[in-house]
């Protein structure tokens, strides 16, 4: 099958250019080696960022200048008002918060993040906060920045695309045959359900399997140490918690990063993030749970966590490598022969991602209606699972001054 772009992964950056491709005619199929969004973007917080965690520093970080532009992007798109039509993606809240703690570092932190902000903070009065910050001391800001279903986002965009959408398996049913090293002619399918074959000679091939990039581009014989993978230790919390979206800043960083949802019976699930998850790497799950439950008692001293259950998941964030293994500024794009590898560092930034290979990408050379039919007895994926409906999750108990937690099944 003659294509003009063969896209690799359908996390958000990938489901954002099949979208973007498609609409630009060209005749785009998107393969998935595992679940849709397994990896990064299943396991977001969903922020729509406007530039708030960037701007902490004081400084208008390159960051931050591409990122304050976003909010905007998803807002039209999830209202139906711009490409790709996001009406089905289920939105968390339509804003967040900015708290602080009576600590010397918070309050110097709140006062530097209001200051730096790319986004119009809002102070609210004590009497329009959410119930979780009700008590917590001094000024509460509302802060522009929405926070979307990952899972629902994904769902969306598949649902729109099923027919360019193909499983495959990436150990064994996947060869690509090269003109040289970075040309790829063409690609060699194998089904993962029945053996049946596929041959796929596209154009253009594109890499936005976020950590997947570095094994495929030593498929098809490019460096994979262009990659750099970050870290993180979430934290999640499950009970009768009031709905909270939101940061606590301390100093320059973002203490904690709370996103709730709402699971299957009815329990709201904190997701927490922020600086407790970059240092929990250092720590065991158990471990982390209990500084969590500490941090929150902390943070939002209010709120009841007697009968709480905790869980945590590890993640690596994939990116373009830096050199020193920082996070980097913004998107990361590499081109060699006919593959493009692509990064967005950012969910917020998979819109900016897309313009920017679709910039590159030729206009299309096959000038028929795509036609999906010798696609259409091939396994489809399905979207990953959030990371508090795995049903091999394992919950804890901590009873008060206990340290033999009780294990719950999921
Ligand atoms: C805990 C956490 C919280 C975050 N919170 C936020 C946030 O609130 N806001 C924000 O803007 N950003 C956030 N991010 C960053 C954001 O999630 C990522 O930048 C973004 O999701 C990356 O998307 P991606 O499509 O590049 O990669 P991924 O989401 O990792 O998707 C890669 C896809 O490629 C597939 N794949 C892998 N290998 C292959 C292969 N060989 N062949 C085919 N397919 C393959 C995978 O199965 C997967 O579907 C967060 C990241 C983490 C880890």
């Amino acid at each position: 099958m003659r294509l003009d772009s063969v896209i690799f992964g359908g996390g958000a950056a990938g489901l954002w250019l099949l979208d973007r491709l498609s609409r630009d005619g060209h005749h785009v199929v998107l393969l998935e080696s595992g679940a849709l969004g397994a990896g990064q973007t299943i396991a977001s917080q969903g922020i729509i960022h406007g530039g708030m965690k960037y701007s902490l520093s004081g400084l208008l970080t390159r960051s931050a200048i591409s990122i304050r532009e976003m909010p905007a992007v998803w807002r039209d798109a999830l209202l139906g008002h711009a490409t790709p039509n996001l009406t089905r993606t289920r939105l968390r809240s339509d804003c967040c918060y900015l708290w602080q703690t009576d600590s010397f570092s918070s309050r110097v932190g709140m006062l530097g993040a209001r200051i730096g902000l790319q986004v119009k903070s809002e102070s609210i009065e004590n009497n329009e906060r959410p119930a979780a910050l009700a008590d917590v001391f001094g000024t509460v800001a509302k802060l522009p920045e929405q926070v979307i279903c990952p899972a629902s986002f994904m769902a969306d965009l598949a649902n729109q695309y099923r027919d360019r959408i193909l499983k495959i398996d990436a150990k064994s049913g996947l060869k690509f045959k090269l003109g040289s090293p970075g040309e790829v002619e063409s690609i060699r399918l194998t089904s993962p359900v029945d053996g049946s074959k596929l041959e796929l000679q596209p154009r253009q091939v594109i890499f936005t399997a976020g950590a997947g990039n570095a094994k495929l581009r030593e498929m098809v014989g490019l460096s994979g140490a262009v990659m750099q993978r970050r870290s993180l230790h979430m934290v999640l919390a499950r009970g009768a918690l009031p709905v909270l979206n939101g940061h606590c800043v301390d100093g320059a960083k973002t203490r904690v990063t709370i996103t709730s949802d709402v699971d299957d019976e009815g329990r709201t699930v904190y997701q927490i993030g922020g600086q407790l998850a970059e240092d929990g790497v250092k720590l065991e799950p158990l471990a982390l749970a209990e500084r969590a439950r500490a941090e929150l008692a902390d943070v939002l001293p209010n709120l009841d966590l007697a009968d709480v259950e905790w869980s945590t998941y590890r993640v690596d964030r994939a990116e373009g490598a830096t050199g020193n293994g920082s996070r980097p500024d913004t998107i990361q794009v590499l081109c060699a022969g006919n593959v493009t590898t692509g990064w967005p560092t950012k969910l917020v930034l998979a819109p900016i991602l897309s313009q920017e290979i679709a910039s590159r990408a030729s206009s299309p050379y096959v000038s028929a209606e795509f036609d999906s039919t010798p696609l259409a007895s091939w396994p489809r994926p399905e979207v990953a699972s959030l990371p508090w409906e795995e049903s091999d999750r394992v919950w804890w108990a901590l009873p008060e001054a206990s340290f033999a937690p009780v294990r719950r099944a999921a």
